[in-house]
């Protein structure tokens, strides 16, 4: 959509509509249809010009006042004839004159073109659009900005009054990127992302249908649903809909028992059985490309794992949000994993053939979501998935890994030089991955805090050295008063800043010895070693004067209660952190803003 726009000379006058154009002369091209609209304001003085190149020289040298034409030309000449006096005032704000709307034209049998075209047009990333925009119309005034493009609002806004929202048709069981939750609800990470497109775009999103994969293909084919959040493009099935271009690129990785050797390159499992769960074309592909492997399919990457345990399999080959959930949620141990593959497992949303609008919407909706935040919604996943693990099977069992690619490393770098090369790659990839893997597991993502995981294991060994040494020992439990009536008023993200800032505030006040660490949610706990019951409530108090005095946000004061408890001998983690609860809880019940214990 190319808008038609006012140019004027820099500091000339104040442009604010079509008002402020009263009493000026203003250029336009001979013939132009908005000609008639500006003749409606009698004060106007118009001035008729052949092209555009000389409308905008006479508008620098101030023959003219204002010109008024489309944006993709006028720029185009301010940038040839280095026009530099000149700025672009804003939109012409009368409703008759539209935005020009550009389209291919196709000869009307030619169908396929039609459908090839717009294929391909839909495959053009918001970015890339952005880019080609930026490049020959530069400058866009403010409300070209806006993500979707007034067509494809209207598009939309007819759909949503016909069916009520986007009918979203997911699948049940693909952990953790699509499926449904114990509460029936859809969840992972592409719920996450099409949630934020509903609140981003004002599109209510409506879970429709879920099912296995092929359901959920043949509820789409049949329009009882509009769209498939995620699928992997090459499905068999590709004549009956149209993919968006990927909006997610999963990292996929080998699993192995962890007895097993590095792996680094899959070509050097020639010979072995691999499973994978085959989702798309991309599966069909390694068929091709790795024809001396044997793949098996299974269904999940549960089934997958279970058959590397088993010996059935040698390995799996999945993603990391995949493999890391399944370890989690089914107690799998004995699994590493072992490699990294240069491919990655592409993710699009799917809508029916024929419904092209839709899907360039859900194109544009997907790309409009930061990189970062998509990214983020993955991590999210994958340190769910270890976080709440209570052991550290994947995180050790990474580190022998790491161990055993090393000695690897040694033994064939004596064999070859190119082995060598080629491991080595393989072990700097991997060992990133495991870093952050290994992070994520004890640091809770949101304050950079430890997690609750870390912070039990921190309560057992500081009361085994409490135990050992006769040392006191104090924990402080604290939680905000009234954080729900904050979220609500500021949002979410407000409220995640706030959590963010008292995490900064907790570090500040404690000693260095000090162990600081989020509970869950609103509730922080601070490990206190050296420290008796007396000594953890004054540090407890500071902290709570810190809070009260602290401008969190405008207006509005933040106040946190604490509960204390120091360790007796002989209790376990569990009595002692009940007791700082209970505590807690006694200030909940008076005044809040108060320590007790
Ligand atoms: P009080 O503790 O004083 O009884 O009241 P409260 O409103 O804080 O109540 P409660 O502890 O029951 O509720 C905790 C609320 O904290 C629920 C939720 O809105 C908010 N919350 C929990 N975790 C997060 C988070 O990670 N981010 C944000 N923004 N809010 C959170
Ligand atoms: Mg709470
Ligand atoms: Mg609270």
């Amino acid at each position: 959509m190319i808008p038609t726009v006012v140019y004027i000379r820099e500091n000339s006058f104040d442009y604010t509509g079509v008002k402020s154009l009263q009493g000026r002369r203003v250029g336009i091209e001979s013939d132009i249809y908005y000609k008639q609209y500006l003749e409606l304001y009698p004060d106007i003085q118009i001035v008729e010009i052949d092209g555009t190149s000389d409308l905008m020289k006479k508008l620098s040298f101030g023959e003219i006042d204002a010109v008024v034409s489309n944006i993709n030309i006028g720029n185009f000449m301010i940038k040839q004839h280095v026009l530099e006096n000149i700025e672009l005032a804003g939109k012409i704000d009368i409703p008759e004159i539209e935005d020009e709307d550009l389209r291919i034209g196709v000869r009307k049998e030619k169908n396929q073109v039609h459908a090839l075209l717009q294929d391909a047009m839909n495959r053009v990333s918001f970015s890339e659009y952005r880019r080609l925009q930026d490049r020959w119309i530069g400058a866009t005034p403010e409300d070209m900005q806006e993500t979707l493009m007034s067509g494809d609002r209207e598009f939309i806004t007819a759909h949503v009054q016909k069916y009520g929202g986007v009918r979203l048709g997911f699948h049940e069981n693909w952990y953790p990127v699509d499926f449904m939750d114990k509460d029936n609800r859809h969840a992972g990470i592409s719920a996450q992302l099409f949630e934020m497109i509903s609140d981003m775009h004002g599109i209510p999103m409506i879970e429709q249908r879920s099912g296995s994969f092929e359901s959920v293909v043949e509820s789409l084919v049949q329009g009882e649903t509009d769209v498939i959040p995620a699928i992997v493009p090459g499905t068999g099935f590709d004549s009956e809909l149209i993919y968006t271009p990927p909006y997610l690129s999963l990292p996929l990785v080998i699993a192995t028992r962890s007895d097993e050797f590095f792996v680094g390159d899959i070509e050097h499992l020639s010979g072995k059985r691999i499973c994978l769960v085959n989702r798309g074309s991309i599966f069909t592909n390694f068929k091709k490309k790795y024809p001396s492997l044997v793949f098996i399919e299974v269904d999940s990457a549960k089934q997958g794992l279970k058959q590397v345990q088993n010996k059935e399999c040698f390995a799996f080959l999945g993603t990391v949000p995949s493999i890391a959930y399944a370890i989690k949620n089914n107690n799998l141990y004995n699994i590493k994993i072992s490699g990294k593959l240069e491919e990655t497992l592409p993710v699009s949303a799917a809508v029916r053939s024929g419904n092209e609008t839709l899907a360039a919407v859900i194109n544009i909706a997907t790309q409009s979501i930061p990189e970062e935040e998509r990214r983020r919604a993955v991590d999210q996943w994958i340190s769910i998935s270890l976080e709440e693990k209570v052991d550290y099977t994947l995180v050790w069992q990474i580190l022998v890994a790491s161990g055993m690619i090393l000695i690897a490393a040694v033994v064939w770098l004596k064999k070859t030089h190119q082995y060598n090369r080629e491991i080595s790659k393989a072990y700097g990839l991997l060992e990133e991955k495991n870093k952050a893997l290994e992070k994520l597991s004890i640091n809770d993502p949101l304050t950079d805090l430890y997690n609750r995981h870390k912070l039990d294991m921190a309560v057992a060994k500081e009361m085994e050295r409490s135990n050992r040494y006769h040392r006191p020992l104090s924990l402080v439990i604290i939680d905000i008063d009234h954080f729900k009536p904050v979220n609500d008023r500021f949002g979410h993200q407000a409220g995640d800043d706030v959590l963010k800032k008292l995490a900064v505030l907790i570090k500040h006040r404690i000693r260095s010895s000090d162990i600081p660490g989020r509970w869950g949610g609103e509730e922080f706990l601070i490990i206190c070693p050296e420290t008796d019951r007396k000594g953890a409530w004054h540090l407890a108090d500071a902290l709570r004067k810190d809070v009260q005095s602290f401008e969190f946000l405008p207006e509005t004061t933040i106040t946190i209660s604490g509960g204390v408890a120091e360790y007796e001998f002989g209790e376990d983690g569990d009595q002692l952190l009940k007791r700082a609860d209970d505590n807690l809880y006694q200030a909940k019940q008076t005044t809040r803003n108060a320590i007790c214990g």
